[in-house]
């Protein structure tokens, strides 16, 4: 298969990422049919297609003839058979569940036809850990986009043990249709490229805070001014969560036995007074 052959392309989760990925592929001349088990999920990614595109040509970055043709590229539908069985390209967007992933790629391999390419927005299980659950483990492989999708130029292609030269090249091919830059991995590693250069350097400010060396606020700033960072580490957390930050330090802990994974003292003292950033007005810096 060439990217040339891709048509349809079929997304499953109209969450976060997939309300994002699904108007990105339906803005670059794809037939998209999202699908998500919730109605009201695919109600809210319908409503902001509705939205987000006369917005876009208020602004002027889209013509009229632009914005209408992607919403009538796009469609959404409760059922995956209807949304997959014509599909020659899956993005799964999911929640992060393997449990749930791997019952959706079984399904999907039953119905979607032998050509399509089964690929996984996951951001930390890697697609090996699924790709057995069907018989087309060639083309299965993970396709990372990153939050918020229709802005973010990042795709992350992960080639697995199992999946094709052809597939991993598609993939990449496909990323440049969608107007992204894709980077190809080799080889499966837990986090990817960008998460693990992220941990690394959240790791070292949290040493540093944790040392007493510098406040947060002033390693944010030193980060900021010397590395250019548009945010701190610090003010990031905030942003993603101080209590995500805690759950995949555990997680990664677990699998690893490794003590330096352990979440730092830091964020356990802010997940146990549920100072978990934004969303609780409260992290690293307070919020009005
Ligand atoms: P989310 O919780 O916003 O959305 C997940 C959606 O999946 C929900 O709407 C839910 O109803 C739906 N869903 C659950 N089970 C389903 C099933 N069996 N069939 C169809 N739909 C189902 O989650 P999200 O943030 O959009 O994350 C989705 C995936 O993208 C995860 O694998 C995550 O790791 C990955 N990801 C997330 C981000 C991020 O910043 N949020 C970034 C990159 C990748």
């Amino acid at each position: 298969m060439n990217v040339q052959d891709i048509k349809k392309i079929c997304v499953i989760g109209a969450g976060n990422m997939g309300h994002q990925i699904s108007l990105c592929a339906a803005l670059a001349g794809y037939q998209v049919v999202c699908t998500d088990i919730s109605q009201a999920m695919l109600n809210k990614a319908a409503e902001f297609a509705r939205t987000y595109l006369p917005g876009r040509v208020a602004k002027g970055k889209l013509t009229q003839e632009q914005a209408d043709q992607a919403l009538a590229n796009l469609s959404f539908t409760p059922s995956l058979e209807e949304a997959a069985s014509e599909a020659d390209f899956v993005i799964e967007a999911a929640v992060e569940k393997l449990d749930v992933k791997r019952k959706l790629f079984a399904d999907l391999d039953r119905i979607a036809p032998s050509h399509a390419i089964l690929a996984t927005n996951s951001s930390f299980i890697v697609s090996s850990k699924i790709a057995g659950v069907t018989s087309r483990p060639d083309k299965v492989c993970n396709m990372h986009f990153f939050n918020p999708a229709l802005v973010m130029k990042l795709v992350e292609v992960v080639q697995g043990p199992h999946t094709s030269e052809e597939t991993a090249r598609v993939t990449m091919d496909l990323c440049e249709k969608l107007g992204k830059t894709g980077v190809l991995l080799k080889k499966e590693i837990y986090g990817f490229l960008v998460n693990r250069i992220l941990a690394a350097i959240n790791n070292e400010a949290l040493f540093l805070a944790d040392m007493g060396i510098a406040s947060p606020e002033e390693i944010d700033i030193a980060v900021v001014n010397a590395l250019g960072h548009p945010l701190g580490p610090f003010r990031l957390m905030d942003l993603t969560g101080i209590d995500l930050a805690y759950y995949i330090s555990m997680e990664r802990y677990q699998e690893s036995q490794d003590p330096r994974d352990k979440p730092s003292p830091l964020v356990v003292e802010k997940f146990v007074k549920k100072e978990w950033g934004q969303k609780t007005k409260k992290g690293f810096y307070t919020y009005e």
